[in-house]
């Protein structure tokens, strides 16, 4: 199978999902939307209303804003895979449960593998307890952080700022900055991609492992991480 069809299947798996009990009133289940090679994902927290009706994310008044948001970074909605960490509507926009994201983490997980974007912005307090489970919004939201060669940044869920309007500018100058963080991992990509620019040690250049003295195996040597 292909990527596109790998997507399709985990987008196939998840429509018809009995993992948690979310399935028992969702009307529509909303894997996600976008093309398999975006380089840019977006994970939100779950379904509203107006997702579980339509089948897709962010179209209700979080989503429009979005759509601003995405707007005045010079983005549109099809550079992206947009997503959310629970993909059935949790009834009345109650908090997913504990139990509901770990029933649902596999599909997030597929999904960011065969994609594999450069840039992840998490979109909320759950999305953001996936990378920074101890982290505090309000200290670290717009700060990108190395992981497995690409940048993953926490922002404020769109829907608080049309509550709490000063989180607005906010957004507005954290999105602005999306361009930049794209740029900065392509290039990173690209210097790694070129060899007479590594500068990690190719295996045979490090030290022999000591021999086994315990009679267990040698654990092999640790290559220097970029990341
Ligand atoms: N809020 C979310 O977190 N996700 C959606 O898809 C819509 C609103
Ligand atoms: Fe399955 Fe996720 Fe929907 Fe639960 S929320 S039923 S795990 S797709």
């Amino acid at each position: 199978m292909g990527p596109f069809e790998v997507l399709r299947e985990i987008g196939k798996e998840v429509s018809t999902c009995e993992r948690c009990v979310l399935k028992n009133t969702r009307k529509r289940a909303v894997p996600g939307d976008g093309p398999v090679d975006a380089e840019i994902m977006l994970i939100g927290e779950g379904p509203g209303f107006h997702e579980n009706e339509q089948g897709r994310p962010f179209v209700g008044a979080a989503g429009n804003f979005l759509n601003e948001l995405l707007k005045s970074s010079g983005l549109t909605r099809e550079m992206l895979f947009i997503t959310n960490v629970v993909k059935c509507r949790p009834p009345g926009n109650r908090d997913p449960l504990p139990e509901e994201l770990g029933a649902c983490a596999g599909y997030l997980d597929r999904q960011i593998e065969v994609i594999n974007p450069k840039v992840i912005i998490t979109l909320g307090r759950f999305s953001m307890a996936k990378y920074f489970p101890m982290g505090k919004i309000s200290i670290i939201h717009g700060q990108p952080s190395w992981m497995k060669g690409r940048l993953v940044v926490p922002m404020y869920h769109p829907a608080a700022a049309l509550h709490q309007t000063n989180l607005r500018p906010v957004l507005e100058q954290d999105f602005s900055r999306l361009s930049e963080w794209l740029s900065q991992v392509r290039q990173r990509q690209a210097s790694m991609a070129e060899p007479s620019r590594a500068t990690v040690p190719i295996k045979k250049d490090l030290p022999k492992p000591a021999e086994p003295s315990s009679g267990l195996p040698a654990e092999e040597p640790t290559q220097l991480s970029l990341f």
